[in-house]
């Protein structure tokens, strides 16, 4: 029995990947093309992606937001995960990566769940709260401007419905948020972020270490 998770050694991740991943074949390839780009490290983890289609699932979401599209896995985990007639809108300013992660969605044969916004993340929350979409959303995953986790939190707590859930990455961000000798801007918002959501009374959470940390959020 141990008080931690339990250590991943290459060859434990190696053997935990064998025994979880179902990736398709596009899946695959987003993911093996994107580890070969500059910003690889920006990728989610698989079973992140795995963890986040079977949430989907669960809460039988129809209405999704992401919050930074990057290449495109994380979406694709969704979209997958999604019934017909679903809708993710999925929120980045890199047109260079999302014309990527738009090819894979095609490939997938998810695109028409997509409605990707090329718009700063704050601005496409607030045309939606704008446009009447208050409680309405099922599911919010956050992945963008981590100096910006603080002000997307409260317009996704207004989008989400009751019983929603927000899943945050990053949140311990490589492990810097625990050494007080780094202070770097986003390593403090991230502690500020974390700080706040622990604090919040309104919703239930649970803080993860996969991947580079994750929390679960729950609107009540
Ligand atoms: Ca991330």
């Amino acid at each position: 029995m141990s008080r931690h998770s339990i250590n991943l050694t290459d060859q434990v991740y190696e053997y935990y990947h064998s025994v979880t991943l179902r990736e398709d074949d596009v899946m695959q390839r987003c993911r093996a093309e994107t580890a070969r780009h500059k910003w690889a490290g920006m990728q989610i983890s698989p079973e992140l992606g795995q963890l986040m289609g079977l949430l989907v699932k669960m809460l039988n979401a129809r209405k999704i937001i992401e919050l930074g599209v990057y290449t495109g896995y994380s979406s694709l985990c969704m979209a997958r995960a999604m019934p017909v007639g679903g809708k993710l809108v999925a929120c980045d300013v890199k047109e260079e990566y999302t014309s990527k992660a738009e090819e894979y969605w095609k490939a997938a044969g998810v695109a028409d769940k997509i409605d990707l916004r090329l718009a700063p993340a704050l601005d496409t929350l607030n045309d939606l709260l704008n446009a009447g979409e208050s409680d309405s959303f099922d599911f919010i995953f956050v992945d963008a401007i981590k100096e910006e986790y603080s002000a997307y939190y409260p317009l996704n707590y207004r989008l989400l419905r009751n019983g929603g859930l927000m899943v945050i990455d990053n949140v311990l961000w490589g492990g810097d948020v625990a050494d007080p000798d780094n202070q770097t801007a986003e390593t403090n918002a991230i502690r500020a972020f974390n700080r706040m959501v622990h604090e919040d009374d309104r919703v239930d959470m649970c803080m993860l270490p996969v991947g580079d940390g994750i929390t679960l959020i729950r609107k009540r």
